[in-house]
């Protein structure tokens, strides 16, 4: 099945939404030999194809989609981020999960890569690593260019790779390299021109310990902050990854800063519970008032994923994903760039959530109990053969007092963004 070559021009209404989506047959190919997520790219781009959505027939609505081809990211561009070393690993042809075990080294776990364990060296590894930057960074500047509303990168946003070390089934710090790369717009269309301010939004079962650390120290906190990270995830003792920024955000607390925000979920979490959290993620984003919004879309919180911690239901009931990137795409007037991921590893439950999320993006909502079209990838979609991911039975944990703290705690942080963004000079 091809992706490319499918210019979706639809009608040439300057009011319409104009939306980009990253794909290409190499894209597919690279993606799908990611070890923790065999096939799934195929399965997501198949699905999103097979619902018509590249299709200018179905353009019914104004907006206008272009299918982008991915530049594939260079050294340079990797380098903008990544340490030569590292680079060095992740690039070298030679370097194979069976060079290594043949030749009883084990040089990249001593140097601390991370490419090891989770993060297992792969054949086809630096073709991936180019790509997905690549893939990232296109739909990035395709929002750069002042044109386009919505980029949607469904094979990035990896959010635990770090500058030197693979993680989490990461190896390509691609959602950094996006931010870092919408840091350099210059926005001409406030009242003042000034630098893009980009709110990366993550919405994935796992913190964004990588993308969270890698900005937290960058708050000049005498100056206008251009980056606000805000993620949305589980956190419990032993859960991955471990780390001290993954807690409720405290102004209380000394290391509290306000543009490094964390919001972990208990157990369960379910539409209702981020029915109840989503207007502090909205008061965040008011405060900030970002020129770009950077949402991690990972799927590993949907009801039916493996890791079976969140309930999470891609419906359109209050506070289930569709209603949350509704609102995202369709109210907050921000230029959007949705990455996928990440977690997810129902891969058929990821692709229906993804093609439903891309109907959405390009105000084509697909109707969730329209049967899945007949395509290479239909069986996989048994028993259902429907597009909804309905919830589970999971009890939901975060009781009402729990979720009452957070909605107090995020009103006094958007009032101190508020306060801080209207004292500087951006
Ligand atoms: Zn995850």
């Amino acid at each position: 099945m091809g992706f490319e070559n499918e210019d979706c021009a639809g009608s040439p209404d300057s009011a319409s939404r104009k939306v980009c989506y990253v794909v290409s047959n190499d894209l597919v190919k690279c993606s799908s030999l990611l070890p923790s997520n065999h096939h799934r790219s195929f399965l997501v781009h198949s699905l999103a194809k097979a619902y018509g959505l590249f299709d200018p027939s179905t353009d019914r609505n104004r907006t206008k989609l272009q299918i982008l081809r991915p530049t594939p990211a260079n050294y340079k561009d990797l380098s903008v981020y990544h340490s030569r070393d590292y680079l060095s690993a992740v690039l070298n042809e030679e370097n194979t999960e069976e060079t290594f075990r043949a030749s009883g080294l084990s040089r990249m776990d001593d140097s601390g890569y991370g490419l090891e364990h989770d993060c297992p060296l792969f054949t086809g590894l630096p073709a991936y690593v180019k790509l997905v930057a690549g893939a990232t960074l296109t739909a990035a500047k395709s929002l750069q260019s002042g044109d386009v509303n919505v980029a949607i990168c469904w094979d990035g946003g990896r959010h635990h790779a770090r500058k030197s070390q693979a993680s989490g089934f990461c190896y390509v710090a691609d959602c950094i390299l996006a931010i870092l790369a919408l840091k350099r717009t210059q926005v001409f269309f406030s009242p003042t021109p000034r630098k893009a301010r980009i709110m990366y939004l993550d919405l994935d079962l796992h913190f964004s310990d990588a993308v969270c650390e890698a900005f937290v120290s960058s708050a000049d906190h005498s100056g206008a902050p251009q980056v606000l990270t805000l993620s949305v995830h589980h956190t419990s003792p032993g859960f991955f990854p471990v780390s001290h920024l993954a807690s409720l955000s405290d102004p209380a607390s000394p290391a509290f800063d306000p543009f490094s925000l964390s919001l972990p979920l208990a157990a369960g979490a379910s539409d209702a519970s981020f029915a109840k959290i989503w207007p502090s993620v909205e008061r965040v984003k008011d405060a900030f008032e970002p020129d770009f919004v950077v949402v991690q879309c990972g799927m590993d919180g949907l009801a039916g994923d493996p890791n079976a911690v969140w309930n999470w239901s891609l419906g359109s009931a209050n506070g289930s994903v569709g209603w949350c990137l509704k609102r995202i795409c369709n109210e907050w007037n921000c230029k959007t760039l949705l990455l996928g991921g990440g977690g997810g590893y129902n891969s058929a439950n990821v692709a229906r959530a993804w093609t439903y999320l891309t109907s959405i993006a390009l105000d084509q909502f697909l109707s969730l109990d329209s049967d899945i079209p007949d395509h290479a990838a239909f069986p996989l979609y048994a028993p259902t053969f429907t597009l909804d991911v309905p919830p589970g039975t999971t009890p939901d944990r975060n009781t009402d007092e729990f979720l009452a703290e957070i909605d107090a705690l995020f009103r006094r942080i958007s009032e101190i963004i508020r306060n801080r963004m209207a004292s500087v000079q951006c």
